[in-house]
């Protein structure tokens, strides 16, 4: 049994099987490439679904990680601590917005999205008790919790888990007059991701978030744009709003904000919306914790200068040039994304999304499956030209006509 077999082996003894991973497992990672047990290198094209924009080891990540280690990691939220105040600041800032409720992964961040957006509906809108809807776009992923798969439209996601939280109301994606016809007196938010990630990359008809934009402030609707998986440098832009020059009431961010480093997510919004709350009515044990500040902080601090965004529009331009190529070539169906981030659909004659990723991955490129037929690729931020133009030769060996 080589060492690989071994480790699969046992994890499948004593993990549940909640997950289907590619026969890899992985001992150490620099960049944009990963190494396995046996010695073996991979480019990784999938960057931990985004959350590894700036790449594995990232030295600045590490180096700001290494530094807090050292001198404190946890305080919980019953004290101040030093990082916290600087951390809420320049998030705020980099969002255009006044306030930060920090949390530790995505679907927690969503969970505080709905909170705050019931209890706005209430406090300020005035929304009778008990009455908040919130409407959601037909596709989405925003994480795993019971109320979060309530609202999916993932039978594989939502089977068995019943009963479900009510209040949602859900549209398919990308039609702003479904949209409108949802929009009631009781509705506090519209929630979307401004590209659909785990739906395969789907990008909404331009014109779509300024549409949904204009119709939330229209009827007093916050409008919630989930940029756990867009934002943060991997469209070109800090966020993948910024494409149509639309500023949402409320991101919700997560992944890439902790650099691939630590779990780190936030609610980032006005004071008049996250101004809602009081001591007690919501928290976490580790949200907003030292070492996921001063993590947080560093990644805020290298998106501000630009150079990962333009890294993303420059190489992303090439990828789409590229893959461009291979649509109708007979394997590619349709490739769709923006900046260094597309999903291919692959022709079910040519195989599935599983076997396309395997087969790659016997070329030593690492990608992943969504939705059956699709592989996404997802390079991190970092990935020099090279490494990328290797990677594209993969893909045509695989996918080539
Ligand atoms: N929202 C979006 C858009 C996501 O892509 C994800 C994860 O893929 C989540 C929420 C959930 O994040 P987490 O897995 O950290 O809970």
């Amino acid at each position: 049994m080589t060492s690989t077999e071994r480790s699969i082996a046992a994890a499948e003894a004593h993990s549940a099987h909640n997950y289907h991973p590619l026969p890899v497992v992985v001992a150490y990672a620099e960049g944009a490439w990963m190494t396995d047990v046996e010695g073996r290198r991979y480019l990784d094209m999938l960057a931990g679904y985004s959350a590894l924009n700036f790449g594995h080891g990232n030295r600045r990540l590490i180096n700001a990680a290494k530094a807090q280690l050292d001198r404190v990691t946890l305080t919980s939220r019953a004290f101040h601590h030093d990082r916290f105040a600087e951390f809420c600041t320049e998030l705020a800032a980099l969002c255009g917005k006044d306030m930060v409720l920090p949390m530790n992964t995505g679907a927690e961040a969503v969970e505080t999205a709905v909170k705050t957006a019931r209890k706005w509906g209430y406090k300020i809108k005035g929304v009778p008790d008990g009455r908040a809807k919130i409407v959601v776009a037909g596709g989405n992923f925003h994480g795993r919790t019971t109320t979060i798969i309530s609202f999916s439209t993932d039978e594989e996601a939502r089977a068995d888990y019943g009963p479900y939280t009510p209040g949602f109301e859900i549209v398919p994606y990308g039609d702003l007059a479904a949209l409108e016809e949802a929009v009631d007196d009781h509705t506090v938010a519209v929630l979307l991701e401004p590209i659909q990630g785990e739906a395969g990359v789907l990008v909404p008809p331009a014109g779509y978030l300024t549409g949904v934009r204009r119709l939330t402030a229209e009827r007093g609707v916050l409008f919630i744009a989930d940029e756990i998986q867009s934002g943060l440098g991997r469209t070109g832009r800090t966020f993948a709003c910024d494409h149509e020059d639309v500023v949402p009431d409320m991101y919700v961010l997560g992944k890439a904000l902790g650099g691939g480093v630590v779990p780190v997510s936030a609610v980032v919004a006005s004071r008049e919306v996250l101004g809602v709350y009081r001591p007690g009515e919501h928290g976490s044990t580790f949200g907003g914790n030292p070492l996921a500040c001063a993590v947080a902080l560093e990644v805020i601090t290298m998106l501000k200068s630009g150079e990962f965004q333009q890294r993303a529009t420059e190489l992303g331009e090439h990828l789409h040039q590229e893959l461009g190529l291979l649509v109708g070539g007979g394997a590619v169906e349709a490739v769709r994304g923006r900046g260094l981030w597309a999903g291919i659909d692959i022709a079910p004659s040519h195989g599935t999304g599983r076997q396309i990723s395997e087969r790659l991955m016997e070329r030593r490129v690492l990608v992943k499956d969504t939705h059956g037929s699709t592989i996404r690729i997802a390079p991190p931020l970092v990935i020099s030209k090279e490494d990328l133009d290797w990677g594209l030769d993969q893909l045509r060996a695989v996918l080539g006509s």
